[in-house]
């Protein structure tokens, strides 16, 4: 058991860390400004010219399969990108990679979707939410009906990430409804669908910068081809885009608070009242400490996690500690580092607030705080995992 980077993975974790300080920090007045005007944080041309940049320094396609042309790194070295990149609120993904899933399609299907999402010529979502089914995924209703060679979709996804920008769906629909209401996992289907073959989308206004969309289908007609893996089987396709996201927000959670722990500890210095720094007081050293000692365990949660699935295991019930303890986490220290600024950590002329605001949001997607605890005890109590079974 080795628990240090090779010097290969300390090389790619700290080219990162210069491509986001040098390139990525530097727009981060402009994206609050941009936001706070109700624009796009960043316009077309920046996000081209840093996509540009980052194919110079070599990270696109960071964990894509060698064979589409990616550097195929591993989970465990995504999750330290991740948390690299999660310093700065900039929103900056090093492309060309694509959602998980998609690698199920067939060759055709790689050719018309795949291959140009990794390009970055088309953009994708996927939905599986729906107005009466979020934490129970098990009840959704959009309807998929064989009509000759096409299926005939109908009903309203909610919540999707992208969906505005989307060129294409995977949307999650029933396809037999007898075999759905016996077994609720099975006789559910996944299809891509062209956002020309006629659904609508309508953004969402949330509480973060960015807002996910509704997706409106009224008899979108979808070829049969375009059913991704099995007739009746998409539900484990839908579990396993979820599952990948879990231990990912526990790495945006553990980038987001260091970058915040550094500011409080460089403003308690800073900050004096009756005559000391406020680092001189108890009060905010347990703040600072109980801050430090939380990340460090997320960031063995999420590594652990990470590292599991690149041993070709199972890592679900990690990904799941790791998402809900990184998520709980990142909302405390983010609280904290407010607390510590004081009134100066309200105000919009600090990015505080802005964390604080998105922070928010992981402990409710890819499967609430709620609906972790359940998965967890559920593992235990039915004995699908052992206490203490991974190291
Ligand atoms: C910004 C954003 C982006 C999203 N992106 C996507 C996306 O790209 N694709 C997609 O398909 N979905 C997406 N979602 C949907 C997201 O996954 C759901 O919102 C989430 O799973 C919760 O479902 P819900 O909102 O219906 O809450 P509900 O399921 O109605 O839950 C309400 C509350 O009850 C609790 N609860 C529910 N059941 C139980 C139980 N059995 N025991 C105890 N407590 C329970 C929940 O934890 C929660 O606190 C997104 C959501 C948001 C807000």
């Amino acid at each position: 058991m080795h628990l240090r980077l090779t010097e290969e993975q300390k090389l790619v974790q700290q080219t990162i860390r210069k491509f986001v300080k040098e390139e990525l920090m530097p727009l981060e007045n402009e994206v609050l400004k941009n936001e706070r005007e109700g624009k796009p944080s960043l316009s077309k041309e920046k996000v081209q010219e840093l996509r540009q940049k980052a194919k110079e320094f070599g990270f696109w396609g960071i964990n894509t399969p060698e064979e589409y042309g990616g550097a195929n790194l591993g989970q465990m070295m995504l999750a330290i990108v991740l948390m690299e990149l999660s310093k700065t609120f900039v929103p900056f993904s090093f492309g060309g990679s694509a959602d998980n899933i998609l690698y199920y399609g067939n060759e055709e299907q790689k050719k018309k979707y795949l291959l140009p999402t990794i390009n970055g010529e088309k953009k994708s979502c996927f939905a599986m939410t729906e107005p009466n089914a979020g934490s129970d995924t098990r009840n959704i209703k959009m309807t998929a009906v064989k009509d000759g060679e096409e299926w005939v979709l109908n009903g309203e996804k909610t919540f999707i990430t992208g969906g505005n920008e989307a060129d294409f769906v995977m949307a999650i629909a029933v396809t037999d409804k007898e075999l759905h209401d016996k077994t609720g996992t099975q006789g559910v289907t996944c299809f891509i669908v062209d956002r020309d073959m006629g659904w609508k989308s309508e953004y969402i206004d949330t509480m973060g910068e960015w807002g996910p969309a509704s997706l409106i289908f009224d008899n979108v007609r979808v070829p049969e081809e375009n059913i991704l893996g099995e007739l009746h089987k998409g539900y484990n396709l839908g579990l396993e885009w979820i599952g990948f996201a879990r231990w990912v927000v526990g790495a945006q959670a553990v980038g987001m608070a260091e970058r915040l722990l550094q500011m409080a500890i460089d403003y308690a210095k800073e900050r004096e009242t009756f005559g000391r720094p406020i680092a001189d007081r108890q009060a905010i050293q347990w703040m600072i400490a109980d801050s430090a000692v939380e990340i460090e365990a997320a960031k063995w949660l999420v590594l652990n996690a990470t590292f599991t699935l690149d041993q070709g295991e199972d890592n679900r019930h990690l990904a799941s500690i790791a998402k809900l303890y990184g998520a709980n986490m990142g909302n405390r220290v983010v609280d904290r580092v407010l607390q510590i600024h004081g009134g100066m950590g309200y105000t919009r002329e600090l990015p505080i607030e802005r964390w604080y605001r998105e922070a928010r949001l992981w402990r409710i997607y890819d499967g609430t705080d709620e609906i972790q605890r359940m998965i967890i005890s559920r593992n235990l109590l039915k004995g699908h995992v052992k206490v203490g079974q991974f190291i």
